[in-house]
């Protein structure tokens, strides 16, 4: 089991000295294949195949993914997909939209089956009017039956945030809620251009309180502008009064020959050093479980009592492209611009770009800009580097009888690649059994990249590993 509390305070120096040896660009791991693997070059009828095929099983359960784009002003570090724009009526005209997609995908799914999971992603979800949400809560609950325990969140925009914001999300069946915080120090925010008192977040988490949200989740950033260990610990500090029942810590992705907007911050000289992002992170830890938050893996932490720490007990955890998740098993059909959906065999993606997006809807078409069809050893290898993400290892036995194939033999080449990171302390090999240890939690991604049979052939631009 590991205790993320000591990994912090013993894993220091060792941490310090691999980060440099390490910290090279890796994917998160939120899918694998990972998405620079999509191409627009598929076969779109066999795609439609693996659909229908999806769809055979009516208890089969469905994740809902709706991607919300607009924002009113652009923060600098931002990674997303958005529409800058403060025209409200950009909102109604997106829904129009959403309503074609939702009228062309509805046939080819089976109305029996149940929502499990429902999550409103942006952009700001809250840029739209409480009246836009209630039309939007109409139109999927016309398409769409939800399960009685179905965990649906949105993620929220404290600085335009209103009570009837809140209410409205509610009021379409969300239960669970993400705020953007990403750090409470004014110089920082202000380097970032994204102003937020913590009162205003404050308010906003007493709201979804109020509510009936029976989950509140932080995002914090490190690695952000002029952030340093110190005040990074503040700004966890503040983040703690807030009393949430989960916290994600995210690794600022510095990618500005994909975000231009982000290229000001090395203009400015004003990005933390590795070794200070390194310390942060490690802050975080120390901090956050000594403040009773279980360590999930990676970057998400959660009450000692809430779903996704009982899931990381009892090795049901599993990672989507929201992060960490308590719901395996269900198919993804994501909506709006740059969303993607995922099947056991498939993975498609929406246009990036708004315009593209809508001429696809007006000829009638399913918006798909790329995809990508898993072949047997991809699906293979998303097990396998699951189960390093959120299951704390490899056992060889469990894994061989899942796949249907001999682990050991099969993966023998990876496994013998593991060689110097178990030097460095990173995991443990033992007959049957691969243990990442306390010091390897922070490595998760350079471990699970030595499974990834795409790297090596078609590297692609990712942001650092920490
Ligand atoms: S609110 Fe979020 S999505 Fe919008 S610009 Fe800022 S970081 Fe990007």
């Amino acid at each position: 089991m590991v205790s993320p509390r000591n990994t912090a305070q013993a894993a220091f120096a060792p941490a310090l000295e691999l980060v440099r040896k390490y910290n090279i660009p890796g994917p998160r791991y939120t899918s694998y294949p990972t998405a620079p693997q999509f191409s627009a070059d598929i076969d779109r009828a066999a795609l439609l195949d693996e659909i229908d095929r999806d769809n055979a099983n009516p208890a089969s359960p469905l994740s809902l993914y709706f991607h919300l784009p607009f924002c009113e002003t652009l923060c600098w570090y931002c990674g997303c997909n958005t529409v800058i724009t403060r025209r409200r009526g950009a909102g109604d005209d997106y829904l129009g939209l959403l309503e074609r997609e939702l009228a062309l995908t509805a046939p080819l799914l089976n109305p029996a089956r149940p929502v499990t999971q429902l999550h409103f992603g942006g952009g700001t979800p809250t840029f739209l009017p409480p009246a836009q949400i209630d039309r939007l809560a109409a139109l999927i609950h016309r398409y769409f039956r939800f399960a009685p325990d179905a965990e649906n969140s949105v993620e929220i925009d404290p600085r335009r945030l209103t009570k009837e914001h809140v209410e409205a999300y509610r009021r379409l069946g969300c239960n669970r809620a993400s705020l953007g915080v990403q750090d409470t120090n004014p110089e920082v925010q202000l380097a970032i251009h994204h102003w937020q008192p913590l009162a205003q977040t404050a308010q906003a988490v007493a709201w979804l309180r109020d509510s009936g949200y029976r989950s509140v989740s932080l995002d914090l950033i490190y690695g952000l502008p002029l952030q340093t260990r110190d005040t990074f610990a503040r700004t966890i500090d503040d983040a703690l009064t807030l009393a949430p029942d989960r916290l994600a810590v995210f690794s600022y992705a510095h990618v500005p020959w994909l975000k231009p907007a982000q290229k000001i911050f090395e203009q400015r000289d004003q990005l933390p050093g590795t070794e200070e992002k390194l310390a942060m992170l490690m802050t975080a830890i120390t901090k956050l479980t000594a403040a009773g938050y279980v360590h999930i893996g990676m970057d998400h932490f959660a009450r000692p009592d809430d779903e996704l720490a009982r899931a990381h007990r009892d090795g049901t955890l599993y990672r989507n492209f929201q992060g960490y998740s308590t719901r395996a098993g269900a198919s993804l059909y994501g909506f709006g611009v740059s969303s993607i959906s995922q099947t056991d065999g498939s993975f498609r993606q929406n246009h990036k770009e708004l315009d593209a997006y809508e001429a696809a809807l007006n000829a009638h078409t399913l918006p798909i800009e790329r995809g990508y069809l898993l072949t047997a050893d991809d699906k293979r290898r998303r097990t396998i580097i699951s189960d390093l993400m959120c299951r704390g290892g490899l056992d060889f036995a469990g894994l061989s009888r899942r796949l249907g194939v001999d682990f050991a033999a099969t993966y023998a080449a990876e496994l013998d690649s593991l060689a110097d990171l178990e030097a460095d302390g990173l995991l443990v090999r033992a007959p049957g059994r691969v243990t990442i240890t306390d010091l390897g939690q922070l490595f998760l991604r350079i471990i699970a990249m030595r499974f990834d049979a795409y790297l090596t052939r078609r590297p692609a631009n990712y942001s650092k590993t920490v």
